[in-house]
C-alpha cells in the first residue's frame, strides 16, 4: 500500500475531528495489524521507550511509544485479540477495547472483521472515557453497531464494594513472570482488605483460546485480505505477465511472511476438507467461551487477570518462533473472543523498571462500571 491515500476517512476518526481534536500523524504497526511486537512492520520495528532493547507491544507498537514519550496525548489502535492492551502494558499506559459494536468500524482495514474494535491508548483513565465517548455509538455504516444509543460516561468513580474474580491458570499457567503473578496476588490480598470480594474460578479453556483465536481470525483475514490483489489500490507486481501471474506474484512479493502465514493458515481452516474439524469446531468454541465469560460475570463485577503473562520481551526474542509470540496474546483474545470490553490498567513496574498492566474485562455494553473498576485499581494502588 506504500504511497497509497486513503479517498475517505473513518468514522471514528471522523468524530474526533469534529470535536477539535488534532492529528499530528500516524504511527508504525505490525502489518494488516498482525503482530505482538510490532516487528512484523516494513517500516521496522518500533523500540520500547522503557528499554529500547525491548519491544513496545503490538500490534498498535507506534500508538504506543508516542503516547508514551509524551508525542501525543492520546492515539489510537485497533484492538482485534489485544492489540491496545498489549502494547499500552509493555508502555505503561491505559488502552481499552469497547464492546464489539459500540464503535464503527467503518474506514478501518479490515484483519478479522467479527474481532476488531478501535480504542484508545492514553496517559491518564479519564482522557480514556472521553475518546471512548466521542468515537462510541451507532453508525449506520457498520452493519455489526449496537444501535443503542451513544453512550455518555460520568467521571469515574470507585464503587464502595466490588466483585473481582481470578482465574487461577492465570496464575498458574507455564511462562508467567515471577514478578507479575506477585503483584496479582498482592493486589487481590490488597482489594481483600480494602472490603472486596475475590474470588477464584476455574476456567480449563484458558489453552483452547489461542488456538480458537487463530483458527476464526485467519479464516476472516484470508477473506478481508483477498481484496489485495493487484486489481483495485496498492503494490501490484511488474512481473507480471497475465491474470493468474498478477494475482500470484503481486500477492508473493506485497506480503510479508507473517501475514502470507496467515492467510494459508485461514484458506486451510476454510477449506472443504478441513472446516467442519478447524472453523466449524473454533466457532462451537467460541460460542461456549462466550458463555463460560458470561457466566463467570453473573456474579461478579469484572474479571481480573494480568493483561500479559510478562513484562515486554527482547527484540528478536520471539520472532523466529510464531508459536512463542502468539502466546503473548494469552490472556487479552478472550475479551474478543466474547466480544466484552476490556482494559489494560498501568499499576505496576518490575524491579528493572518495565511497566506491567493488569486487566479487567466487564459485561458487554457496561463500559462505565469498567471505569468505575478501573478507578477503584487505581486509587487503591496510588
Ligand atoms: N497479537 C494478536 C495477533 O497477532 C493481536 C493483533 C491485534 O489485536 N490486531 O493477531
Amino acid at each position: 500500500m506504500e504511497g497509497y491515500e486513503a479517498l475517505f476517512s473513518a468514522t471514528a476518526v471522523e468524530r474526533l475531528w469534529k470535536e477539535d481534536a488534532i492529528f499530528i500523524g500516524r504511527t508504525n504497526c505490525d502489518e494488516f495489524a498482525m503482530g505482538a511486537s510490532n516487528e512484523n512492520s516494513a517500516f521496522g520495528p518500533v523500540k520500547n521507550a522503557a528499554d529500547p532493547t525491548r519491544v513496545p507491544g503490538g500490534s498498535s507498537g507506534g500508538s504506543a511509544v508516542a503516547v508514551q514519550v509524551g508525542m501525543a496525548h492520546a492515539s489510537l489502535g485497533t484492538d482485534t485479540g489485544g492489540s491496545i492492551r498489549q502494547p499500552a502494558a509493555f508502555t505503561g499506559l491505559f488502552g481499552s477495547k469497547p464492546t464489539y459494536g459500540l464503535i464503527s468500524r467503518w474506514g478501518l482495514l479490515a484483519y478479522a472483521s467479527s474481532f476488531d474494535q478501535v480504542g484508545p491508548l492514553t496517559q491518564s483513565l479519564e482522557d480514556n472515557m472521553l475518546l471512548t465517548e466521542i468515537m462510541a455509538g451507532p453508525d449506520g455504516k457498520d452493519a455489526s453497531m449496537s444501535q443503542a444509543p451513544a453512550p455518555t460516561y460520568r467521571s469515574a468513580q470507585a464503587p464502595s464494594k466490588a466483585r473481582f474474580a481470578v482465574m487461577r491458570q492465570a496464575l498458574e499457567h507455564e511462562g508467567m513472570d515471577a514478578e507479575v503473578v506477585a503483584h496479582t496476588k498482592a493486589l487481590m490480598a490488597q482489594l481483600e482488605a480494602a472490603g472486596h470480594e475475590v474470588s477464584i474460578f476455574d476456567f480449563p479453556l484458558l489453552d483452547a483460546m489461542v488456538p480458537t483465536y487463530y483458527v476464526l481470525t485467519t479464516a476472516e483475514a484470508s477473506s478481508n485480505l483477498s481484496r489485495y490483489s493487484g486489481m483495485m489500490y496498492g503494490y501490484r507486481s511488474p512481473n507480471a505477465t497475465d491474470l493468474e501471474s498478477t494475482y500470484t506474484l503481486t500477492r508473493t512479493e506485497g506480503f510479508g511472511a507473517e501475514v502470507k502465514r496467515r492467510i494459508m493458515l485461514g484458506t486451510f481452516v476454510l477449506s472443504s476438507d478441513q472446516y467442519d474439524a478447524y472453523y466449524n469446531k473454533a466457532q462451537q468454541v467460541r460460542a461456549v467461551i462466550r458463555q463460560q465469560t458470561d457466566e463467570i460475570l453473573a456474579s461478579a463485577d469484572a474479571i481480573l487477570i494480568p493483561t500479559t503473562s510478562t513484562p515486554a520481551f527482547e527484540l528478536g526474542e520471539k520472532s523466529k518462533d510464531p508459536v512463542a509470540m502468539y502466546l503473548a496474546d494469552l490472556f487479552t483474545v478472550q475479551a474478543n473472543l466474547a466480544g466484552n470490553p476490556a482494559i489494560s490498567i498501568p499499576l505496576f513496574k518490575n524491579e528493572q523498571g518495565l511497566p506491567i498492566g493488569m486487566q479487567l474485562l466487564g459485561k458487554r455494553e457496561e463500559e462505565q462500571s469498567l471505569f468505575d473498576l478501573s478507578k477503584l485499581l487505581v486509587d487503591l494502588v496510588f
